[in-house]
């Protein structure tokens, strides 16, 4: 990029102020994810020596939308909500990312989940960028039938800058198959035609893929195997806990378990359980189903979320939400390895104290990245009308994962920095090439 072209617009006189929001806050070390985000970022564009220019570009997310709408409740009258979609960057292809249902959901929460898609799609090598929605909403509150009045209007609101080619939702935090379906069905009914390609996560019966539902737990599961191989153990016997036991940390807890490993404690909402030995993860899920909880399993012992953190594990996986590991805790997690199933779940000061524990971190824009990556094979599937076995998926899988964290790794060797800034290195530098490729318009 010459001078020129980006020394005007771009002048970084005051690079860290943030005039996006109103609800930024710093404190000592800032809560805000996307404060942490681009703390992030600003790590890892000095290590690049960055074009300040594109290092400016990608500290903003290039669109953002916050809708309010109604929804009649069942019980009579109507309720405002709130919902956003942001797409942080569309260098390297249409913008992907999950909607995520939930109370505390806000903007810059939106903001940062974006930004970490945008690396996670470069680290996987998809032509993907960045994006994220979410809903301030309590979906377990809500009746079926509100729940999918919900979905279907925010559906309509954002129908304006999403769609196959622009912007690709998925599941996320509370949401799952069946609200990407409601989502399909929505734009498609706009659209006049069915348009399978607009989300992704869908059920199979509507165009979704094979081995979606386990992708992102398979992807973490698969990234660990790696780390232990590189350390020359295998995962045979390995204890693991797991916090949040959802589409992620379910799926995780059960593949370690079909391994050979030991999950010995999960965790949901309500609270967590623990055994030393080892526990029935069919039994557990089958239990979940029945109680909407892992809490009470037979022959577990009660845990609350902060001790399911703290347990004596090898491999410690946070699959919840973000903000669980600060350096509050870091001193007394007891697991050899972290494992980042859940989006940001671990903060840069926390990061520094597990790095001087000698706690191996694998961020989760590389362990989580299996997820978006049959996503991917989802959307190529839909738009080619011509569908993959699920062993097709999971060796397509595994090849992808397999390459991301070799080149993960090995920047870390030769750079001599830990996987997150490694991560970082490797997913921002394509990024950062894109952008600087395609030049700015006009
Ligand atoms: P989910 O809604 O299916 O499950 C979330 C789980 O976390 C539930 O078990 C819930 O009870 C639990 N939980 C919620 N709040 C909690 C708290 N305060 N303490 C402990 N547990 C809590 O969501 P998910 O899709 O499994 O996503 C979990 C994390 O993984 C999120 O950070 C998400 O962004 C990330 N992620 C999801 C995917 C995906 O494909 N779904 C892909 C990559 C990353």
């Amino acid at each position: 990029m010459s001078e020129a072209a980006h020394a005007a617009p771009f002048e970084p006189s005051n690079s860290l102020a943030l005039p996006l929001t109103q609800t930024t806050t710093v404190t000592a070390e800032d809560s805000n994810p996307y404060q942490i985000a681009l703390r992030q970022l600003e790590n890892v564009a000095g290590l690049l020596h960055m074009d300040e220019g594109v290092h400016q570009i990608l500290r903003f997310p290039k669109r953002e939308l916050t809708v309010n709408f109604p929804v009649n409740r069942e019980h009579g009258g109507t309720q405002m909500f709130t919902g956003y979609r942001v797409q942080h960057n569309t260098s390297r292809g249409p913008a992907k990312g999950g909607l995520r249902f939930h109370p505390d959901t806000n903007l810059d929460e939106v903001r940062a989940l974006a930004m970490w898609m945008t690396w996670k799609c470069a680290i996987v090598n998809i032509p993907f960028g960045g994006a994220k929605g979410g809903v301030i909403c309590d979906p377990h509150a809500l009746t079926v039938g509100e729940l999918e009045d919900l979905t279907r209007r925010y559906a309509t609101e954002i129908s304006l800058v999403i769609g196959p080619d622009s912007d690709i939702p998925a599941p996320d935090v509370g949401t799952n198959g069946q609200v990407m379906a409601w989502l399909m069905d929505t734009y498609s009914m706009h659209a006049g035609h069915t348009v399978p390609a607009v989300v992704t996560g869908k059920p199979v019966s509507i165009g979704g893929s094979e081995g979606r539902i386990d992708a992102t737990g398979l992807g973490v599961v698969l990234t660990t195997q790696q780390a232990f191989q590189r350390q020359g153990k295998s995962l045979a016997g390995a204890k693991i806990a797991v916090q949040g036991f959802g589409n992620v940390g379910g799926a995780t807890a059960r593949l370690f378990g079909q391994r050979g490993a030991v999950v010995v404690g999960v965790s949901d909402v309500a609270g967590g359980i623990h055994n030393p030995h080892g526990l029935d993860i069919d039994a557990v899920v089958a239990h979940v189903r029945r109680t909407g909880s892992v809490v009470g399993f037979p022959g577990s012992d009660p845990v609350s979320n902060a001790e399911i953190l703290e347990m004596p594990c090898d491999v410690l996986v946070p699959a919840a939400l973000q903000h669980q590991i600060t350096p509050e805790n870091a001193g007394r997690i007891q697991a050899r390895m972290v494992v980042e199933g859940a989006n940001g779940p671990t903060t840069p000061d926390a990061d520094l104290i597990l790095r001087d524990r000698g706690i191996l971190l694998l961020p989760d824009i590389l362990a989580n990245a299996g997820g978006v990556t049959v996503s991917y094979f989802e959307w190529v599937q839909d738009i080619q009308s011509f569908f993959w076995s699920a062993a097709q998926v999971n060796s397509r899988l595994a090849k992808i994962m397999k390459s991301a964290f070799d080149n993960v790794w090995e920047t870390s060797q030769t750079h001599a920095v830990d996987l997150r800034t490694a991560a970082y290195m490797v997913g921002v530098s394509r990024v950062a090439e894109a952008t600087l490729t395609r030049g700015i318009y006009p």
